[in-house]
């Protein structure tokens, strides 16, 4: 086992994976920017270094100076939690080059599945349901083609996108053309490559996603699904297990698919397979090589602590147990708390001056919050996550209303106005919700504001 961890983060995934290494008895060595050194993770950790200014380029996206923090102090792995360098597949060769592990999937399992054409097409191979989709499109003439092909409507994107950017739908010839040329401009400013292709665009579709875990030695499991319909600009607000749209069967049908697919393709460590969920079919979209956000939720229900997980896979344990071990008790909803203007968006950092979080039975709050502390301007609004558990739904639920009540925190505006509104409503009571349902609402509440 290895005897010191870098964490390559901030935020609550940082003390996240600290938390997950002092409980195996591992130390932990903190990165961190100028803009973070009051950060709850660097006091924790046993060592901290400051690896650059507050921009992430700088610092948090900064490889060689997270290599040389590793290097200095002696760890033997690097754990990358999610979004910086988690899905950077430069970053974890040079960090294998350094004779240091990364905790996540191989170099070449990252680089297969970080494009979304080849990942599409291995995930063909392996046998799961894909959506009809192009090859990489080279002008708009070849797009408009593929869109006949396939079907209007489609959605292009860009073969490297991730946080929701470099999308954009057609449903026609004449919108075609805006939406090659705009993704392909998205693509070309926020990733490596410009190249786009294009997919059948499903309408109503709800977003269900799989936990998998696979060690070194061919063993995988599923840790079932979670349901991420609840987004905002293709983001996720609310996640919950299992799916309300799911019944046992359905869970255990697409189980087995994905694990099969998995142990055909020889994926290590944690992974999340992405799919839309329409009319009773599954689709794969993606598959996330790194911890998730919402990762939280499936721990609630199957008892597994997921990161513990992955720095055992990586340090060459086997995982010890089997499908049949895995058992899944009650409902779990995570609700991302941003320090936002709940109707605008509008990020809001400043200082925390008082901070109270909801506990009690089945409630998790995972957070780097503390009173006094100042949130950063320079990285992502999301402060703490909120994770309820209870026997059923409807348990988790009314745990939900009363945590999101109790929780305090005064100096900047969040988003658990939004969050309450939307649990209160009977669409989401009911779990009939598909991935444009908090658009509509958004739209139907500011619209009755203004009337
Ligand atoms: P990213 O990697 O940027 O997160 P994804 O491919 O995971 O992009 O898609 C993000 C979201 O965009 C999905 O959760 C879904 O809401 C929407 N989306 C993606 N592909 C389709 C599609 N083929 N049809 C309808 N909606 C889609």
């Amino acid at each position: 086992m290895f005897e010191k961890v870098l964490i390559a983060n901030r935020g609550e995934v940082a003390l996240r994976i600290h938390r997950a290494c002092r409980e195996m008895g591992i130390r932990t060595v903190a990165v961190h920017s100028e803009a973070d050194a009051n950060a709850m993770h660097v006091r924790l950790a046993d060592e901290a270094v400051c690896i650059g200014p507050a921009r992430s380029s700088e610092s948090y996206l900064n490889k060689s100076a997270i290599i040389s923090a590793a290097l200095i102090t002696g760890a033997d792995a690097i754990h990358p939690g999610f979004g910086f360098l988690s899905e950077n597949a430069d970053f974890a060769e040079m960090v294998e080059a350094h004779g240091i592990t990364f905790i996540g999937p191989t170099v070449e399992q990252m680089r297969l599945m970080g494009d979304k054409i080849t990942a599409r097409k291995a995930a063909e191979e392996a046998g799961l349901p894909i959506t009809p989709g192009s090859p990489a499109l080279e002008s708009v003439e070849h797009a408009i083609e593929w869109a006949n092909k396939i079907g209007y409507p489609v959605i292009v994107k860009a073969k490297d996108g991730g946080g929701g950017k470099g999308m954009k739908t057609a449903f026609n010839d004449e919108e075609m053309a805006e939406a090659f040329t705009m993704a392909k401009a998205e693509a070309k400013a926020s990733f490596p490559s410009d190249v786009v292709y294009m997919e059948k665009y499903l309408q109503h579709p709800r977003h269900i996603e799989m936990q998998i875990l696979a060690d070194k030695y061919g063993h995988v499991v599923h840790l079932g699904e979670r349901d991420c319909s609840i987004q905002r600009n293709n983001q996720k607000v609310i996640e919950e297990s299992p799916s309300p749209a799911l019944n046992n069967q359905q869970r255990q049908e697409i189980g087995e698919i994905v694990r099969k697919a998995i142990e055909k393709i020889g994926y290590t460590n944690a992974g999340t397979l992405e799919f839309l969920y329409e009319d009773g079919k599954f689709y794969f979209m993606e598959m996330n090589t790194r911890l998730q956000v919402e990762h939280p939720v499936t721990e609630a229900i199957t008892g597994i602590d997921i990161v513990r997980e992955q720095i055992r896979i990586a340090s060459g344990a086997s995982l010890g147990y089997t499908q049949e071990d895995i058992q899944f008790h009650g409902h779990a909803i995570e609700c991302r708390i941003n320090a936002e203007d709940p109707e605008t968006f509008v990020p809001c950092p400043g200082k925390i001056n008082e901070w109270h979080a909801p506990g009690g039975l089945g409630v998790r709050v995972d957070s780097e919050i503390y009173s006094g502390y100042s949130i950063p301007p320079f990285y992502d609004s999301m402060i703490a996550k909120l994770i309820v558990h209870g026997k059923t739904r409807n348990a988790a639920l009314m745990r939900l209303r009363r945590a999101l009540e109790e929780f305090v925190i005064d100096g900047v505006n969040t988003t658990i106005p939004l969050q309450q509104a939307i649990i209160s409503q009977a669409e989401f009571i009911d779990g009939q919700y598909d991935i444009h349902w908090l658009e509509h609402f958004m739209k139907s509440r500011k619209s009755e504001n203004e009337e």
